[in-house]
């Protein structure tokens, strides 16, 4: 990756969440997961997730990729925890117009730490790490056994 790119990217709360990721692991009882898969960067992750009455209740996730695909699969689970389904829903909406850059001015209260991640509108394969665990949480919240894949 060239130094700019780092410079940009890279910043401190990106790097926290890289070093020590939150909900790094399988939930004992998680009743949804799915599997995405970015090719491109080669990152892998799969996330678990316990739905009761329609609530986040647990989440977690397992793999391995860059550093960006880690930071925002952390922050992703930190922030969907707790939340419905639906409210997971509209924030991954938020902060996927925000990554490809549909939405000039995202609501910054609703995505909070996520807003970190709108520098990589700038870099179109970096979208991809971003929004890879987003794909895939979408995913294992329908329930769908298909493994997504960013291509
Ligand atoms: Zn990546």
């Amino acid at each position: 990756m060239p130094v700019a790119e780092l410079r940009e990217l890279y910043q401190q709360i990106i790097l926290d969440h890289n070093r020590a990721p939150r909900n790094f692991k399988q939930p004992e009882t998680a009743n949804r997961e799915a599997s995405g898969n970015n090719p491109i960067c080669g990152d892998r992750i799969t996330v678990y997730v316990n739905v009761d009455d329609n609530v986040i209740e647990d989440i977690g996730f397992q793999g391995s990729g860059c550093a960006i695909s880690r930071a925002s699969s952390s922050l992703m689970t930190a922030a969907v925890k707790g939340k419905t389904v639906q409210e997971a829903r509209e924030l991954f909406r938020t902060f996927h117009d925000m990554v490809t850059g549909t939405e000039a001015n995202p609501d910054k209260d609703r995505l909070g730490k996520l807003a970190v991640f709108g520098g990589v509108r700038e870099f179109p394969a970096r979208v991809k790490c971003a929004s890879l665990p987003w794909h895939t949480l979408k995913a294992a919240l329908e329930d769908s056994s298909k493994a997504v894949t960013t291509e």
